[in-house]
C-alpha cells in the first residue's frame, strides 16, 4: 500500500500568530486516520508548529529546505542535523522555486539529498516542466533527465525515504492545473521509470504527489487517477477550508 499524502507549502508566508492558528484549525478540522498531513512552514515556525502537531500520528512536519553543508561557516543556512533534532519529519528538495531563484543546480540538490538521508529525514523531491518544454512536447525527457541526475543516483535502500512530487512549472502559482488526464500520464510514466531503475515492489510502494494550482474544485478529479497519491498544496495550503477540503477529497 502507498501512502496516501496531502502536504502543505507554505513557502514564505505568514506569522507566527496565523500559523499556529492555521496548524490548530487542521488539527480541528481532520481526523487521525490513514491519510498523511504534511505542513512545511517557513524554519522558524517549524519548532512551535512540532510541538503543537505531534499529538497525532498523521500529522508530520516538513521544512522547505536544507543546507547541503553539514555544519560551519555558511551564514544563514540550516542544517540537515538541524531539522532532524528539533522533530522534523520530510525535508523538500528540487522545488522549482529554489532551482529557479536560488540557481540550485543537480550537484547541490544531490548534496542536500545526502545531507537528508544521512539525518534521518525523508524527502519530498520535486520535479516538472516549465511551459516551453511542455508546449514543445519535451517533458517526458526533462523529467526522466530530472530524476536520473537525482534521486535515482540513490540506492534501492535509499530511495524508500523519496516522496516523489510532479509539479509542472507552468501550473505552480498560476490557477492553471493539469488536467487530471495529463497529471496521471505523467505520474504512470514517472512510476514506470521507477520500475525500470529499482523493480515493481519500490514502484509500487512510492507514493507521487501532484502539485500545481490545487485547490478544492479541482483536486477530487486529479486525486481520482490510479498513479497519483495525494498533493503538494501551495496557495490553497494557507486557509484551513480550502486545505482540509483537500484533504477531505484523497
Ligand atoms: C507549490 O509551489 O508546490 C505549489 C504546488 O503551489 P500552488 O499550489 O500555489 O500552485
Amino acid at each position: 500500500m502507498r501512502k496516501k499524502i496531502v502536504a502543505g507549502n507554505w513557502k514564505m508566508n505568514l506569522d507566527k500568530i496565523s500559523s499556529k492558528n492555521l496548524v490548530l484549525e487542521i488539527l480541528d478540522k481532520t481526523d487521525n486516520n490513514d491519510i498523511n498531513i504534511i505542513i512545511s512552514p517557513p524554519f522558524i515556525y517549524l519548532e512551535d508548529s512540532v510541538k503543537d502537531c505531534l499529538r497525532r500520528d498523521n500529522v508530520l512536519i516538513a521544512a522547505q529546505n536544507c543546507s547541503s553543508y553539514d555544519n560551519g561557516a555558511y551564514t544563514g543556512e540550516v542544517s540537515a542535523k538541524m531539522l532532524s533534532t528539533i522533530g522534523v519529519d520530510y525535508v523538500i528538495i528540487g522545488h522549482s522555486e529554489r532551482r529557479q531563484y536560488f540557481n540550485e543546480s543537480n550537484e547541490v540538490l544531490n548534496d542536500k539529498l545526502t545531507q537528508a538521508i544521512s539525518n534521518n529525514l525523508k524527502i519530498i523531491f520535486c520535479c516538472g516542466e516549465d511551459l516551453e518544454q511542455r508546449e514543445n512536447n519535451e517533458y517526458f525527457d526533462v523529467i526522466k533527465d530530472q530524476l536520473n541526475s537525482t534521486i535515482f543516483l540513490l540506492s534501492k535502500e535509499n530511495f524508500r525515504n523519496i516522496v516523489i512530487a510532479y509539479e509542472p512549472i507552468w501550473a505552480i502559482g498560476t490557477g492553471k492545473t493539469a488536467s487530471s488526464d495529463q497529471a496521471q500520464e505523467i505520474h504512470f510514466y514517472i512510476r514506470s521509470l521507477i520500475k525500470d531503475k529499482y523493480g515493481d515492489k519500490i514502484s509500487n510502494e512510492t507514493s507521487i504527489l501532484y502539485g500545481g494550482s490545487c485547490k478544492p474544485s479541482n483536486s477530487l478529479e486529479i486525486f481520482s487517477q490510479h498513479d497519483i497519491d495525494g498533493g503538494l498544496i501551495g496557495g490553497a495550503s494557507l486557509n484551513s477550508t480550502d486545505f482540509v477540503s483537500i484533504i477531505k477529497s484523497l
